[in-house]
């Protein structure tokens, strides 16, 4: 089962993607987190693409495009994968039908006042790191964290204004993109607007529907 996982930041795709993973035992690749991994150990490839991803800019095709030949070759990709925020480009779009036969991509969407609400209402405990939501998981003593006692803050990244101007950015780069695979017919939209234990279901009916059974458990 090949799958291509796009929507916007905050959407909760990580979530859908490690529920879809477990079920079909099949990988989950962000060519995102690839990049901040090898940046993070210092590779040659962590440091060719270090630059840009700290500017948020698009890594050049050549090198993402054979980032993910490499790992869709390997033993683990046999029985298929969820691949999450690539393509980016016609360009790799049309390198990824030469690598492999994509089966089929969710189009995760919701509403831009949903996906604002739900960042924004991010909260980060800024001594530990642990995450809690205005709205859906709040601390127990508002602006302190549970775990650590440390203050609570907003990400910038996590501002309202700042988030439109992602979700700007997101429907620039992906238009062409969904479309490509519109056309295909192989695009199926799946409403994300609901919280994750409403949407996982949905999302693992949808593949059933498209013919892909989970594996019988030994
Ligand atoms: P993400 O976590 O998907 O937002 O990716 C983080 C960063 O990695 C992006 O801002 C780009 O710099 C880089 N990146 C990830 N995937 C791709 C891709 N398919 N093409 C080009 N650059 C990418």
């Amino acid at each position: 089962m090949r799958l291509v996982f796009i929507g916007p930041p905050g959407i909760g795709k990580g979530t859908y993607a490690s529920a879809v993973s477990k079920v079909y035992g099949i990988p989950h690749i962000s060519t995102g987190d690839i990049f901040r991994e090898e940046i993070k150990q210092g590779t040659e490839l962590g440091r060719k693409v270090k630059e840009y991803v700290e500017r948020g800019e698009l890594v050049p095709d050549e090198i993402v495009i054979e980032v993910v030949r490499k790992r869709l070759l390997q033993e683990d990709c046999k029985r298929g994968f969820i691949l999450d925020g690539f393509p980016r480009t016609l360009k790799q779009a049309e390198a990824l039908d030469k690598i492999t036969k994509i089966d089929l991509v969710l189009n995760f969407k919701a509403p831009d006042e949903v996906i604002i609400e739900r960042l924004s209402g991010r909260l980060i405990c800024s001594k530990c790191g642990a995450i809690y939501h205005r709205k859906w998981m709040p601390p127990k003593k508002p602006g302190i964290c549970d775990k650590c006692g440390g203050p609570l803050i907003t990400r910038e990244d996590d501002r309202p204004e700042v988030i439109r101007h992602r979700l700007e950015l997101f429907r620039r780069q992906f238009a062409p993109i969904i479309e490509y695979y519109r056309r295909k017919g192989l695009l199926v939209d799946v409403d994300a607007s609901e919280q994750a234990e409403i949407v996982v279901p949905r999302v693992l009916k949808v593949l059933e529907e498209h013919g892909f059974k989970p594996p019988a458990k030994s």
